[in-house]
């Protein structure tokens, strides 16, 4: 017998399924990520009908459901319903979600005395729309569906972290069918049943304390009375999660907990900007549409999402709104607004620092409907909110939206099929929009002519804010004016600061301004190499194919223990070593070259202190990887910049997002070429977009703003663009360019990178995988419709001690792309596996 949710009696035979027994095909959370050859033994179960493809030899092949029946007494599941199945010949309970349920058809040949009983029904579920939304991913992202469903469903609500299960209790009242039971009774529990008969109604159902309480009945009784089928149970179940599952300790980073409330921040009236863009937004409410807003840097775009959910909740009172923003603890201003505007308790902001049960209390919150605005980075696009009625994606355009790892998605595209499937308006703001989704903005061709997303623009800064000059220096003149100062040729200093950028920070901290520097490389120095050109020693990763990364010692190692001259540490592969000494060849003294903000603070340090006071740690504050390791280092480096503690924020991109300090007078670009360089077809928008998301951070309120980027390419487009502020220009030329040669976003590409220990068999692996796609190609009704280029090494050719080998597929046609994928993967030659990753829409060519 199994009770409601409950687990099989032990000692009882096994279930088998009877004539009208019921079944379930269900998607596995395991054993989906190694090739077949490594799957666990296959179970008695074979895939279902509806699984592509169903072949009994590869139960690790893509998207392979398993049918099982529904023992009698269990509640039918629901599809998208968390179950735990028996799996292999030891009958393993591992976890799946139920795709369809139906009678004996779903198993196809299989005998249904073979078939194996559903162990237990969980109340997590993943609603309708989203396990769509699933088997879309799957499709388009070429990815095992158990993997996308496994990653919808955070490990907190699959472990039921913080949940109660409360059970309750009903007598039946005496009838013929309950009086064989009722004999059998001993003399107390017949007493008892009578006794809770007697029971007022109302007092029903009732917990087993109250039931001892109101009739003095034991909770072994309730229980024998339940299993003689004399009382129905009921079970509700609850998250509870310490602190609150919305109280500001939950909601919002760990250092803004104590903190009083701010208060309101005044209801300003609409820009003529925002006006107009809310007046086109507000009646797209109610069906699917795509937006794009591109608003300038401080032109308010925060503003116009918080009216427009204003006006959906407003609307309908049941509906809910996800807001993406790239990552919580870089975004801790935007998410205060949200919760200031509709208050903590109904907003659930969705960040890394929740407790597990907080995460689960958060999520079943969400799947109640509890929460009307879910503000959070990637994962969040798959909050199971049950009716949703707006998706925005915040800076739309950033990088931190496109997973890495299996399942390699796209927040933002998948954002848009998220509204698409649930019928609702999609917004995209971002004041440098990445170029698919400007593409998208544009008629495509004579046979799609109309744009695919609505346009709408923020041209003019809030509260009469001015955009900020930007002067671009070239590096080459600045060195020869340092050379001209008096002592100059005896100057033996690194500068990585110029003369410009340098007088302008000391005018800024002399006017009582702060200054933002950004550099978006990390340590003190990128190479390491002999001094004797004869010799040539380049210090390289023992592990990957690339140079390492020298960072000067902070001090103290994290267990105390001062390290003497720093150490080297390859920012792939994360392997740390010593400095070296001597150069392993000839014995001389290495040289450490290259930029990294370690060392600007240094020279910062030796350059401002004697007149500013400027101190390393102290006035002079630097964020990157290396010093922000958690969300509330970056909180608390914010607050004392926000308090003027600090007068100087240097960092990596990490600074160039959505911050806003009215004291800002200046902002430097060490260097604006890090970026440009590297061999990635979007290394123009890359630096672009860097620019003048960096640059927009000066001169937010009356105070107008100066900019300096420093430069060796003072000429090249993407700088001299960015310092005119004018995306549009850069962004038509950029698509001009990128169509010309059918690079995305005018064409779609896909890369395969095949890895393996083995430098051999990777190459053979990706020279198969080739072949394979070449023939498939050849197939097409237009074989010239898709490119294939490689396998070739990537450009870092060896990671971690894996060698990379890369296929690239570009096609004008997204479905002739998609078509080839699916075919090869419904045939087993093309599988997301340990050494093989495929990735579709890659952001990242490295
Ligand atoms: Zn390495
Ligand atoms: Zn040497």
């Amino acid at each position: 017998m199994t009770s409601l949710f409950g687990q099989p009696d032990p000692a009882a035979p096994p279930p088998r399924p009877g004539p009208g027994s019921r079944f379930a095909s269900v998607v596995l959370h395991r054993g989906i990520e190694h090739t077949p050859a490594k799957s666990p033994a296959p179970p008695a179960a074979r895939p279902s009908h509806r699984s592509a493809p169903p072949s009994s030899t590869s139960p690790g092949a893509p998207d392979a459901a398993f049918t099982y029946f529904i023992p009698a007494g269990m509640p039918e599941p629901l599809p998208g319903q968390l179950v735990r199945v028996p799996l292999g010949k030891a009958n393993t309970p591992t976890s799946g979600i139920v795709l369809q349920v139906g009678d004996a058809a779903l198993l196809g040949d299989l005998p249904p005395a073979k078939a194996k009983p559903i162990l237990e029904l969980t109340p997590a579920r993943i609603n309708p729309d989203l396990l769509a939304l699933a088997q879309w991913l799957a499709t388009y992202y070429v990815c095992p569906l158990g993997m996308v469903l496994q990653t919808m469903l955070p490990a907190a609500v699959k472990k039921q972290i913080g949940r109660k299960r409360i059970l309750r209790y009903t007598p039946l009242p005496p009838s013929p069918t309950t009086a064989p039971a009722e004999a059998a009774l001993t003399k107390p529990l017949r007493a008892a049943l009578a006794r809770l008969r007697a029971l007022p109604e109302s007092d029903f159902p009732a917990e087993p304390a109250a039931l001892r309480r109101l009739a003095a009945i034991s909770s072994p009784s309730v229980k024998r009375l339940h299993a003689a089928g004399l009382l129905t149970e009921s079970a509700d179940d609850t998250v509870s999660a310490r602190a609150g599952a919305f109280g500001e300790e939950a909601s919002t980073p760990p250092p803004d907990a104590n903190a009083a409330p701010a208060p309101p921040a005044p209801r300003l009236t609409p820009t003529p900007d925002q006006a107009r863009a809310l007046a086109s937004l507000v009646p797209a409410l109610g069906s699917f549409s795509a937006h794009l807003l591109r608003g300038i840097t401080g032109s308010g775009k925060t503003e116009v999402y918080l009216r427009l959910i204003e006006h959906l909740l407003a609307a309908r009172p049941s509906a809910t709104a996800i807001v993406l923003v790239p990552e919580i603890a870089l975004t801790p201003q935007t998410s205060r607004r949200f919760l200031d505007r509709f208050g903590s308790g109904s907003v659930a902001v969705l960040h890394s620092g929740l407790t597990q049960a907080q995460r689960n209390a958060q999520w079943t919150a969400c799947a109640k409907g509890q929460v009307r605005v879910v503000v959070g980075a990637r994962s969040a696009v798959f909050a199971p909110v049950p009716t949703l009625g707006l998706v925005i994606v915040d800076e739309e355009h950033d990088s931190s939206y496109k997973q890495d790892q299996l399942p390699r998605y796209h927040a933002r595209d998948v954002a848009v099929k998220r509204a698409h499937l649930a019928n609702c308006p999609v917004l995209l703001g971002s004041a440098t929009p990445s170029l698919e989704s400007w593409a998208n903005t544009r008629p495509h061709s004579p046979s799609t002519p109309r744009a695919r997303y609505h346009l709408h623009e923020l041209t003019t800064r809030a509260g009469n804010a001015r955009l900020p000059e930007v002067r671009i220096v070239d590096l080459l003149d600045e060195r020869r004016a340092r050379a001209q100062q008096p002592g100059g040729w005896r100057d033996r200093h690194l500068h990585l600061l110029g003369p410009t950028l340098e007088k302008a920070i000391a005018r800024t901290l002399a006017d009582r301004g702060q200054v933002m520097l950004l550099l978006n490389r990390r340590g003190y120095a990128n190479y390491i190499s002999c001094p004797d050109p004869n010799c040539g020693w380049v210090m390289h990763c023992n592990h990957c194919d690339a140079t390492v990364v020298y960072h000067k010692a902070a001090g103290v190692d994290r267990s105390g223990v001062p390290i003497p001259g720093g150490f080297v540490r390859c920012h792939h592969c994360l392997a740390e070593l010593l400095l070296p000494t001597a150069c392993p060849t000839c014995a001389r003294r290495p040289n450490t070259f290259g930029l990294g903000t370690q060392r600007v603070e240094e020279e910062l340090q030796r350059k401002f202190l004697p007149d500013f006071g400027i101190t390393i740690g102290q006035t002079l504050l630097r964020l990157d990887a290396d010093t922000m390791t958690t969300g509330a280092d970056y909180f608390h480096a914010l607050d004392r910049f926000a308090k003027g503690e600090v007068r100087i924020l240097l960092g990596t991109q990490m600074i160039a997002k959505g911050l806003d300090f009215p004291n800002v007078a200046l902002v430097g670009v060490i260097n604006a070429d890090t970026a440009l360089s590297l061999p990635d077809f979007r290394a123009a928008e890359r630096t672009f977009q860097l620019v003048c998301q960096v640059a927009g951070r000066a001169g937010r309120a009356d105070r107008p703003g100066l900019v300096i980027v420093q430069t060796a390419s003072p000429t090249a487009e993407p700088i001299v663009l960015a310092a005119a502020h004018d995306y549009t220009t850069f962004a038509n030329n950029e698509l001009a360019c990128r169509a010309a040669v059918g690079l995305p976003p005018i064409g779609r590409m896909a890369r395969i990178v095949c890895r393996d220990r083995d430098l051999d068999r990777a190459t053979a692996h990706a020279a198969d995988l080739a072949h394979a796609l070449t023939e498939a190609r050849d197939a097409l009704p237009d074989p010239q419709s898709v490119r294939i280029r490689g396998p070739m090494p990537c450009p870092i050719s060896r990671i971690d001690d894996h060698h990379r080998q890369a296929i690239e597929l570009l096609s004008s046609s997204r479905g002739t792309l998609q078509g080839l994928l699916a075919g090869l993967r419904a045939q087993g030659l093309l599988l997301s596996d340990t050494h093989t990753a495929i990735d579709v829409d890659p952001i990242a060519l490295l």
